[in-house]
C-alpha cells in the first residue's frame, strides 16, 4: 500500500537490490497537482522502463511525508538523483523545504559525495533558471525526455557525484550552474510520432470528488500537441516551445487503445497547450466518444472550434466550454497578439450553447501593456454580453499580466499591485449585480513575486531562502526587507528595457 493510504493502479516497486540508479521524482506540490500533470506519469514510466534504474514520486502535500516516497516511503535522501519538475514559479519555496526535510542541503555548493544529485527541469527553468541557480545541480532546459536517459547512464557510468555533475554538462539542453557554459541550447524534439508516450498511467483508486483525484478525474491523458502555431506577445508556450508539433491521428488512436487496456480508465483527457490546433480535432474526438469514452480537452482557440466539434465534446461528457479572450478589447486583443475577433468570441460561445454546454469558463488578463480603465470595462460588457446571449453559467478567471523570459514583452513593466488590485475592482465590481457570474482572481502580491521569479537573476537566490524560511506573503516581504533584493517591486523597474538579460544564454535550438 503507498503512503498515501490510497490504492493505486500501475504505480511500481522494484526491488532496489537489483537496480544501479535510485531515482526520486519530485513535484513539489499537491498529490493531486502533480498526478494532473502528464510529465509524472512521462518520466516514471521512462525511468521505471529501464532495467537499471528504481523511480519513485515525491510531493510535497497530501502524502505522509514530503521526504519518503509514496510507493515505499524510501527517504528522498537515499536517491542517487532527485529530479524536480518546476511548473510554477512560486513553488521553488515548495522544492527548497523539501530538501531540508529530506536532509539534503538546500545550497548545491554546500551538498557532499554522498548527497543526491538535484536535478530541476519543467516550463520555469526552461524559460530563466538563473533565481532558482543556487539550490540545483543541473537543469534540464526544454523537453526533458529527449535527454532523461542520458542523464541516467552518466550516472551508472561515471564512479563520483562530481564526475556525474561535470558529465551532465557535456549534455546538450543540460545546464550546470556550476560548470560555466556560455550558451545552452533549449531541447526540442523535431516530431512526436516516434517519440514515447506512457500508456500505462498511474491511477488513484479514490472516490470522485477526493481531493486526492487529479483535476480531469480518473482520466488516460493523452498528449497530441506540444507547442502552438500562435504566438501571442505576452505567452510562454508560444515563444519557447517553438514550432507547433502534433502526433498524428493514428498514432494518437494507438495511444489511446492500447491506454484504455493498460489503465482502467473510461475517460480521455488530451492535453495540448493550443488544441484546436491539430488537423483531424473533430475526427478524434468522435472516434473517443463513439468507443463509449468519456472526453475532457482543456481551453480551445475560440476561432478553432466548429458546432459539430462542440457537440462531440458534450457527447463525451465534457461540461464546461473554456476559451481565453485575454481581453475584451479587439484592439488590445491584437495588440497582444491575438488574433481572434469579439464576432469571433460570440460566434463560438452561441455555439456552445446551442451544443448543450451549460457552464463557460473565461480567462482574461489585466495589465497588459498599453491597457487602460476603458480597456478594462470591455471585459465587464463582453461578460455581460456572453451570459445574455447563451444563458450559461460563467466563471470569469482574471489574471495580473507577468513578464515572461524569452517572450515579446519579456522587457514590459508590470503594473504595481495598487493599480492592479483598483483593475481587479473594476471588474469585480462590474460583474457583481451578473447573475450567474463567478469570478476569481490571482492576488496581484503572487503575480509580483511570479513576475520577479520570471525575470529575475541570480541574486534572488538569497531572498527565496529567506521566504521559504518564512512561508507566506509576508515571508516574502520579509525576505524583501532582508535580503535588500526588491522582489516585489523587480517587475516594474523599466531599467532592463535595454541591454543583457539573465536568460540570454538560453538559445532556442
Ligand atoms: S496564448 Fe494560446 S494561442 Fe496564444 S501563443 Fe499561447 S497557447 Fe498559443
Amino acid at each position: 500500500m503507498p503512503t498515501t493510504g490510497v490504492k493505486e493502479f500501475n504505480s511500481i516497486l522494484k526491488d532496489t537490490r537489483n537496480v544501479d540508479v535510485l531515482f526520486g521524482y519530485a513535484y513539489p506540490s499537491t498529490y493531486r497537482a502533480g498526478m494532473t500533470g502528464l510529465a509524472t506519469h512521462l518520466f516514471y514510466s521512462i525511468l521505471n522502463g529501464r532495467e537499471d534504474t528504481s523511480c519513485e514520486r515525491y510531493f510535497r502535500y497530501d502524502v505522509a511525508s514530503p521526504c519518503h516516497s509514496v510507493e515505499s516511503g524510501r527517504p528522498l535522501k537515499e536517491n542517487h538523483i532527485v529530479g524536480f519538475s518546476l511548473t510554477y514559479e512560486e513553488d521553488i519555496l515548495n522544492l527548497i523545504q523539501m530538501l531540508d526535510s529530506g536532509n539534503i542541503p538546500i545550497m548545491a555548493q554546500q551538498r557532499s559525495e554522498t548527497d543526491p544529485i538535484v536535478l530541476v527541469g519543467g516550463p520555469v527553468p526552461s524559460a530563466n533558471p538563473e533565481p532558482y541557480a543556487d539550490f540545483v545541480d543541473a537543469f534540464v532546459i526544454g523537453e526533458g525526455d529527449l535527454v532523461i536517459s542520458q542523464i541516467v547512464n552518466a550516472a551508472v557510468s561515471l564512479s563520483s557525484r562530481s564526475e556525474i555533475i561535470k558529465g551532465l554538462a557535456e549534455i546538450e539542453g543540460v545546464y550546470v550552474p556550476a560548470a560555466g557554459q556560455d550558451e545552452v541550447r533549449r531541447l526540442r524534439i523535431s516530431q512526436l510520432d516516434s517519440l514515447y508516450h506512457p500508456t500505462a498511467q498511474i491511477i488513484p483508486d479514490v472516490p470522485e470528488g477526493s481531493t486526492l483525484e487529479p483535476v480531469f478525474g480518473r482520466s488516460l491523458l493523452v498528449e497530441t500537441t506540444r507547442g502552438c502555431s500562435y504566438s501571442c506577445k505576452f505567452c510562454l508556450v508560444g515563444h519557447i516551445c517553438r514550432p507547433k508539433r502534433s502526433r498524428s491521428l493514428e498514432r494518437l488512436k494507438d495511444i489511446i487503445s492500447r491506454g484504455v487496456q493498460e489503465t482502467p480508465v473510461h475517460k480521455i483527457a488530451l492535453i495540448a497547450s493550443s488544441l484546436g490546433d491539430i488537423d483531424g480535432l473533430g475526427d478524434l474526438a468522435s472516434w473517443i466518444v463513439d468507443r463509449g469514452l468519456g472526453l475532457s480537452v482543456p481551453s480551445l482557440r475560440a476561432d478553432s472550434v466548429s458546432g459539430e466539434l462542440l457537440s462531440i465534446l458534450v457527447r463525451g461528457a465534457q461540461k464546461t466550454f473554456t476559451i481565453a479572450p485575454e481581453t475584451g478589447s479587439q484592439k488590445l486583443r491584437r495588440s497582444a497578439g491575438k488574433t481572434l475577433s469579439d464576432d469571433e468570441i460570440e460566434n463560438t460561445v452561441q455555439m456552445a450553447a446551442k451544443a448543450g454546454f451549460a457552464a463557460l469558463k473565461l480567462y482574461f488578463m489585466i495589465g497588459l501593456p498599453g491597457e487602460t480603465d476603458e480597456d478594462v470595462k470591455t471585459i465587464v460588457t463582453m461578460v455581460e454580453r456572453l451570459v445574455k446571449m447563451s444563458g450559461m453559467r460563467v466563471t470569469v478567471s482574471l489574471n495580473p499580466f507577468i513578464p515572461k523570459a524569452h517572450t515579446d514583452w519579456e522587457r514590459e513593466a508590470q503594473p504595481s499591485i495598487e493599480n492592479m488590485r483598483a483593475k481587479i475592482r473594476i471588474v469585480e465590481r462590474g460583474l457583481r449585480s451578473t447573475k450567474r457570474v463567478e469570478f476569481e482572481a490571482l492576488d496581484p502580491r503572487s503575480a509580483r513575486i511570479q513576475a520577479a521569479l520570471s525575470i529575475g537573476d541570480r541574486s534572488l537566490g538569497k531572498a527565496i531562502l529567506l521566504a521559504a524560511r518564512y512561508g507566506g506573503y509576508g515571508g516574502w516581504r520579509r525576505a524583501e526587507r532582508e535580503s535588500g533584493v526588491p522582489i516585489l517591486s523587480m517587475a516594474s523597474d523599466t531599467r532592463r528595457i535595454d541591454g543583457h538579460l539573465p536568460w540570454d544564454f538560453i538559445k532556442n535550438q
